[in-house]
């Protein structure tokens, strides 16, 4: 067995990443267990969207979530910038959910009112303003304007939160975790290639998380597929990110990412040619400008789902120094800094945000 850890964090993606790097700032002794390229990684197929406006619903926990992660951002990006020389791509001018015909529209003039109502910042714009402000989108029946919503690079992201984390101490080591190890009602490390000890396991193995050996229950996250396409970015068409319900469209570089579907196929990454062509076609459906584009590259990612969207943090109550940090669903990378934040906080014995609540990975169990 190799030398002890404070806390081991199982998978060094969006979520293990960012735990690892708020634990390593707290003075922990870190080590980050990750294979490596993993096919299917979360992290590497995202859009790196920080939508918790358009994508979250009323009274909905991850809608308060996603803004306390969303706000993380403004600071981290140029923290990482600084610390590790990555610059994660933090792009924060604003999102657009056009509709498409008048029964969409006024579900989204409500989503606008409720939010104004509480106080954030949400616009609806007629179908002239959004022709104004996006001439070479397709007629509207209006959009909802979420101006502080934005996006990263989420390969960026987990480069620069390894490299943070390293740098305050922590150890990455390339291993496939199979199972824990246990003594009695403790988890006292984990073991691949190699045996690892600590005081503290954290499972954040992205859709892998429920595959390891040894947990106290079955974990309540199952791979949900979803495959994107890249396009041209259209010559002379301004940066800018525009959902709407058939896709969404995110400028990066010189390519418009078109994402994304959702389909429950198991452990299995392939891509599926009419999905990766309807997906293609909605963005040319959207905007004429995408009209003559062509697919230069489809993927496909493994977002770890839980049965009701919410990520699952907290401690195991049945085993000593197990963690969970898993199931974040279509929005980790939103989530994943606030995450390490609330980890590090649980971790410590401290007062985390009240929506947690919402997130304890008992909830899906009956004992
Ligand atoms: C097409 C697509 C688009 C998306 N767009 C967005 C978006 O716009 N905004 C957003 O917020 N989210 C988006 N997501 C979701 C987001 O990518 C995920 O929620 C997030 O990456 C989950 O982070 P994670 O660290 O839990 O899992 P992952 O990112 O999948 O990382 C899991 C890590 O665990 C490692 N691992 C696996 N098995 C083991 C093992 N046995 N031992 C050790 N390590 C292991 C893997 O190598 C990997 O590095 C998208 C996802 C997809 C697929």
């Amino acid at each position: 067995m190799s030398s002890s850890y404070d806390v081991i964090v199982v998978g060094a993606g969006a979520v293990g990443a960012a735990c690892a790097r708020e634990l390593a700032h707290a003075g922990r002794r870190v080590l980050m267990l990750d294979p490596g390229r993993i096919e299917g990684a979360a992290w590497s197929a995202s859009a790196g969207m920080l939508a918790p406006q358009i994508e979250a619903g009323r009274d909905d926990p991850l809608f308060e979530l996603g803004l306390a992660g969303r706000a993380i951002y403004r600071d981290l990006a140029p923290a990482l910038k600084a610390a590790s020389g990555v610059d994660i791509g933090f792009w924060q001018e604003g999102i657009a959910r056009v509709a498409l015909d008048e029964v969409e529209a006024g579900e989204l003039r409500s989503k606008v009112a409720w939010q104004r109502q509480g106080g954030h910042r949400c616009d609806w714009l007629d179908a002239a303003e959004v022709h104004s402000r996006w001439p070479w989108l397709r007629p509207t029946f209006g959009a909802l304007w979420a101006p502080n919503e934005g996006a990263v690079n989420a390969a960026a992201l987990v480069e620069a939160l390894r490299a943070d984390a390293i740098r305050h101490g922590a150890r990455l080591e390339q291993d496939t975790i199979t199972a824990l190890e246990r003594e009695g009602d403790r988890i006292t490390g984990a073991r691949g290639n190699g045996r690892y000890s600590a005081d503290a396991v954290i499972i954040a193995a992205g859709a892998w998380s429920g595959r390891i050996d040894g947990l106290p229950r079955p974990l309540s996250v199952e791979p949900l597929r979803g495959q994107a396409v890249a396009l041209d970015w259209p010559a002379g068409v301004p940066g800018a990110v525009v959902y709407s319900r058939d896709c969404y469209v995110v400028h990066r570089g010189s390519e418009a990412i078109v994402g994304a579907t959702r389909e429950y196929a198991g452990f299995r990454t392939e891509t599926v040619p009419a999905d990766i062509h309807r997906l293609a076609d909605a963005a040319r459906a959207l905007s004429p400008a995408f009209a003559a584009l062509q697919i230069r590259r489809a993927w496909a990612g493994l977002r770890p789902a839980t049965p009701d969207g919410l990520p699952i943090i907290g401690r195991e109550p049945r085993a000593r120094g197990l963690w969970y940090a898993a199931g974040h669903g279509r929005n980790g990378v939103l989530l994943a800094p606030i995450t390490g934040v609330l980890i590090r906080q649980l971790l410590a014995g401290e007062e985390t945000l009240e929506q947690l609540d919402a997130m304890r990975p008992e909830r899906f169990w009956s004992c």
